[in-house]
């Protein structure tokens, strides 16, 4: 099987659903709704920063509104919830993102239990939380969300197999297991604390790795022909790292020269991608559905708060 074919192209079915989305802003347009996305951004991390331009850049794209709440790093929880407040009274805002994360001084759960279930897009509120967990979902988090959309629209048989979550994080490990099994997977949720990881990520027919971590999972931790979803997200900034990471590979390296650094997974795609049956690149895997999630969320929001 050759590279291409073994690509899960996150990218293409993002676009794909960008693409439905917009057909379903114009319905909602002629209906006289214009739906709108408000993002929280508090603090000036810069990759934060990269991820709020994306969302708002492809929701104008799509024809939504969107707007960015930019607050300073010292900003109060008391003036944070002020602002959480005001969004969810406001009848023109449907959908509500707090960036994560923020910064040290703020709760952030008392933040996101803030924020109306109803515009909650990234589906972080307990509501939204417990309706996912007994199946009938409401509002999804969104890199979850857009991996099951993949793995659906690439046909992957989810029914039956055994599949395993590296990371049981709120934001997607848990909400990622959580649809695995109700899509009929039988599945394993990997942490820190796992005893030999590799031998637990071996048993996977799907692997979704969501660690956190730079190249956590090699050859050693996966089956042949198993589905590999790499959700990590790490800037590489230095040669020596990237020619490891990359060994021969003259676009990655040109991307280098470029830029002066490159995006690589939890998964160590070159040594791992021989064995996968299908796997997803980083960058143009994950990223980009979790963009179009959003775009999705906040559609789905303004239609179920207006019972359209
Ligand atoms: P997180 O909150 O830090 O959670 C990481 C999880 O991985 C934790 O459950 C942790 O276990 C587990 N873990 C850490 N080291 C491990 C190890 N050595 N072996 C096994 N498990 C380990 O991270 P997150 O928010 O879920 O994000 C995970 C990654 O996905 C990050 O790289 C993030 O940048 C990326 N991400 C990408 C997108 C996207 O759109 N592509 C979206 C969201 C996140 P414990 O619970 O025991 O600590």
């Amino acid at each position: 099987m050759s590279g291409d074919d073994r690509k899960l192209d996150g990218a293409a079915r993002a676009a794909e659903i960008r693409d439905e989305v917009a057909a379903q802003v114009a319905e909602l347009a002629r209906q006289g709704v214009v739906p709108r996305l408000d993002a929280i951004l508090v603090g000036d991390d810069p990759a934060s920063e990269v991820y709020v331009a994306s969302k708002a850049r492809t929701l104008a794209t799509l024809g939504m509104l969107s707007e960015t709440h930019r607050l300073p790093e010292n900003t109060p929880q008391a003036a944070l919830e002020d602002l959480v407040d005001r969004l969810n009274a406001d009848s023109d805002v449907d959908g509500i993102l707090v960036q994560l994360p923020l910064p040290g001084n703020l709760n952030t759960s008392a933040i996101l239990h803030g924020v109306d279930p109803a515009k909650d897009v990234d589906g972080f509120h307990p509501e939204n939380v417990g309706l996912l967990l007994n199946g009938h979902p409401r509002l999804v988090p969104c890199t979850p969300a857009g991996i099951m959309e993949m793995l659906r629209r690439e046909g992957v048989e989810i029914k039956g197999r055994r599949a395993v979550v590296v990371g049981r994080s709120d934001i997607v490990g848990k909400p990622m297991a959580v649809l695995l099994l109700h899509a009929h997977a039988t599945v394993t949720i990997c942490h820190s604390r796992t005893r030999d990881l590799a031998a637990v990520t071996r048993e996977a027919e799907i692997l979704v790795a969501a660690a956190g971590v730079r190249s956590l999972i090699g050859p050693e931790h996966v089956a042949e022909g198993t589905v590999v979803v790499d959700v990590g997200m790490h800037r590489v900034t230095d040669r020596e790292t990237v020619e490891r990471l990359y060994p021969g590979n003259e676009k990655k390296m040109a991307a280098f020269e470029k830029r002066g650094s490159v995006l690589a997974g939890d998964v160590d795609y070159t040594r791992v991608a021989p064995i996968a049956g299908k796997i997803t690149p980083v960058p143009g895997g994950v990223g980009p559905l979790t963009i179009a999630m959003v775009a999705a969320n906040t559609v789905a929001a303004a239609q179920q708060r207006r019972d359209l």
